[in-house]
């Protein structure tokens, strides 16, 4: 290619860009916000929400960018693996796993280095300016018109793929209604739930500590009012980072004296930090009302030279930390379609229903939790009541043996597919362990 256009420069589309870089000739970046120093821009709020990155987002960062979490750390991130790595489940300690390791740091520093090792990339440049419409000529699409900088004048700028990484909110979908396309289906369940997230100054305390994360399960019929939600990750700057969450209107607010509360009836970790640590700056909510995903693999007909990645696509409640490492799985979905020799000026068929398959895992795992909380009200797949049944003594069997907890988390971190615990062994395997066997 001689020129791939990534329309948002946020964590999707400079992955992208990077993938792209070893495809075209030339990549450019458009994106609307200032994101060059650290930025809580309009187009991004929930950038000040603590973001976890799971275990498969970790090694997809590393292959695209070799080195990374070195770096990363060598700057103030720390890394923890084993007991340095704590997840609860109704107040109870899961095992602890080895090899899957995870980064304390926050979303904007994360996002920082990859902005920065991407724009270090000879091929690779961005543009200040707002995206308003395709060019599409001849049933593809040739490039983008954009407004630059606070200019309202449109400009042109062709390309031979143009990637829309503009998060959940991308007018995609309106701008190919506007062309006389059809645009993809749009599935949304409602979840209402509420984010907060706070940092406060670390000091020697949990010093073997990277990342604590807690959650209601069964016992507590996964109400948050019976089981705080939270998670604490010790990040860079010498802070700890709080996320806590809530549904409905069981909601974390910005008052500092509510965090606190809240923290002291959650998990030990994150008492000890409300007891023991000073505030760094204010509590931040967010209010996310519902998932949604957008199925390109439904449509009968899609122009070629177009491509869709991140939020645009799906986006997931985040309480299951999905959102960064899906952005990472459909960048080197990305990168498999075109080393398999698609053209990319042919509609992208194949790319969408490998990331179907991505997503799909993703948003059936998010969506069957969902319904768990009283106020979401469907839509229920078929066979849901076995499923959660299911999915309660699985949950139990995990807290109690390693090996479960091995495979339940392989889903959670996304390296496996959900399919792989309806597996004979590890149903049988889990029988066993609340058989007591
Ligand atoms: C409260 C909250 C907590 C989260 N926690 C986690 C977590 O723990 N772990 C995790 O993995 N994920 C989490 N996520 C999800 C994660 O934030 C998203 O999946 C991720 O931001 C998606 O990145 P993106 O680049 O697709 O979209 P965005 O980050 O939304 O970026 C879109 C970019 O496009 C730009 N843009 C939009 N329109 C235009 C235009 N017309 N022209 C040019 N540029 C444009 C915007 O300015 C923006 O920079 C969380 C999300 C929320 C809301």
């Amino acid at each position: 290619m001689r020129r791939a256009v990534v329309l948002g420069g946020s964590f999707a589309g400079l992955l992208a860009a990077r993938v792209l870089r070893d495809f075209a000739d030339e990549v450019v970046v458009l994106e609307r916000d200032d994101l060059s120093e650290e930025s809580t821009g309009r187009g991004a709020p929930h950038r000040r929400q603590l973001h976890a990155l799971l275990a498969m987002g970790h090694v997809q960062l590393e292959r695209w960018f070799p080195g990374i979490v070195t770096e990363m750390v060598a700057g103030g991130a720390r890394l923890g693996r084993g007991a340095a790595v704590r997840f609860y489940v109704d107040g109870r300690l899961r095992p602890p796993l080895d090899d899957a390791e995870m980064l304390g740091a926050s979303r904007t520093f994360i996002e920082q280095t990859v902005r920065t090792r991407t724009m270090a990339l000879l091929n690779v440049r961005s543009v200040t300016g707002r995206a308003q419409s395709l060019l599409i000529r001849s049933g593809r699409v040739q490039g983008v018109r954009f407004a630059a900088g606070e200019d309202t004048a449109l400009q042109e700028m062709d390309a031979d793929l143009v990637v829309d990484a503009m998060g959940r909110s991308s007018r995609l979908s309106s701008w190919l209604t506007a062309a006389g396309w059809p645009a993809p289906s749009t599935h949304r369940m409602r979840v209402d739930l509420g984010y907060a997230t706070a940092t406060f100054r670390r000091g020697s305390e949990l010093a073997d500590l990277v990342i604590a994360h807690s959650a209601p399960g069964p016992a507590s019929n996964y109400q948050p009012s019976l089981c705080e939600p939270g998670a604490l990750a010790a990040v860079e700057g010498d802070r700890w980072a709080v996320v806590l969450a809530g549904y409905d209107n069981y909601r974390p607010s910005e008052d500092p004296d509510a965090f606190l509360s809240r923290m002291r009836r959650c998990v030990h970790p994150l008492r000890e930090v409300a007891d023991h640590c000073s505030p760094d700056g204010d509590v931040s909510a967010f209010h996310f009302r519902d998932s949604l995903r957008r199925s390109f693999t439904s449509m009968d007909r899609f122009p070629g030279g177009l491509v869709v990645l991140g939020d645009a696509i799906a986006s997931v409640n985040p309480i299951y930390g999905q959102g960064l490492t899906l952005a990472t799985l459909e960048a080197s979905a990305l990168a498999a379609h075109l080393q398999s020799g698609a053209m990319p000026h042919e509609p992208a068929w194949k790319y969408f229903r490998r990331v179907d398959a991505i997503v799909g895992a993703a948003w059936k795992l998010s969506t069957t939790a969902d319904l768990a909380q009283p106020h979401v009200t469907g839509p229920y797949p078929r066979g849901y009541a076995l499923t959660r049944w299911a999915g309660d003594r699985l949950t139990e069997a995990s807290l109690r043996c390693a090996e479960i907890n091995r495979a339940y988390m392989d889903v959670v971190h996304m390296k496996k597919h959900p399919r792989t615990l309806t597996r004979p062994r590890v149903l049988l395997r889990a029988a066993r362990v609340l058989l007591g066997k």
